[in-house]
């Protein structure tokens, strides 16, 4: 508790994000992902890849299948080209972001449209609900300037997702429509140290990834440096003291409490399901 009578959430796990390579041999951080995920719950993965060096990220994600979640690809910088088993074609340019559902399957590649220069951005994995993973794929292509951004004094965030209230100030991202009521805020900290204070629902997942920078997250001001995730209680509201020059992601949503079972590409709640699904996928019944 707080003098002013708040419950502030404190910083239960910090996690170092690892160097993996996934696709063509792309190079990344793989900041979480794999097993034990139920206290990510409603996420599953978060990526950031970023380099300089074509050799890193040339090979792409060549034609690969999803099943029972939603993947969000975030540029910060660089192009990457969508395609999928329905001949659809999305090409994402800085600040852009692709939420795809997909469903009951999708198959799909995504490609670098460039062959120099910087390639830097996210992808997120967020789970359906039960009742959800079976349901048909869908996209949301959100152009940057489509992405509602609040500029306060020593900060700008970009709400990718999410009904939040900051520093006081309420804040509608681009994507408010999904089951596991997810917030996604990009915030970018100007030459100042800045004090934030997010008001995030009691019960909801909240996760801070400082890709720039430093922070102090939570009740306790946990140090938090670049590259680590925080990983905040369930219960009351995000302080965080960012240092200047910093960027960081904070993530937030709705726990499912279903079983969670994950088999590379496809997130179900039980083993015979992953089953139908390499099966489906072996079949090509998958994407239809
Ligand atoms: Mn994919």
């Amino acid at each position: 508790m707080t003098t002013d009578g708040t419950t502030q959430r404190h910083v239960e796990e910090v996690i170092q994000a690892t160097p993996a390579s996934d696709g063509d041999g792309v190079r990344l951080l793989r900041v979480f992902g794999g097993n034990n995920l139920a206290r990510f719950d409603p996420f599953l993965m978060l990526d950031e890849f970023g380099s300089y060096e074509a050799r890193d990220y040339i090979g792409g994600f060549p034609p690969h299948p999803h099943r029972g979640f939603e993947t969000v690809t975030y540029m910060l910088e660089g192009k990457m080209e969508h395609r999928d088993h329905m001949d659809n074609v999305g090409l994402l340019e800085p600040g852009d972001v692709q939420w795809m559902k997909a469903g009951a399957g999708v198959i799909h590649s995504e490609m670098p449209r460039q062959d120099h220069g910087r390639m830097r951005g996210f992808q997120l994995w967020v789970n359906l609900p039960a009742a959800e993973k079976m349901t048909p794929a869908t996209y949301d292509d959100i152009t940057s300037e489509n992405i509602p951004t609040l500029s306060l004094a020593g900060a700008q965030i970009k709400a990718i997702a999410g009904v939040l209230t900051v520093n006081g100030e309420q804040l509608t991202g681009a994507v408010t429509d999904r089951s596991s009521e997810p917030a996604y805020l990009d915030i970018q900290v100007g030459k100042d140290p800045f004090d934030l204070c997010v008001q995030v629902p009691d019960g909801h997942t909240a996760l801070l990834y400082v890709y720039e920078g430093s922070a102090g997250a939570g009740a306790r001001q946990t140090p938090i440096s670049a590259r680590q995730l925080a990983r905040l209680s369930r219960t009351g509201e995000v302080r965080l003291t960012a240092a200047g020059d910093s960027r960081l992601l904070l993530i937030t949503g709705k726990p499912f409490g279903e079983p969670i079972v994950h088999h590379g590409p496809f997130v179900m709640n039980s083993q015979e399901e992953i089953d139908q699904a390499i099966g489906d996928y072996k079949a090509g019944r998958l994407a239809s």
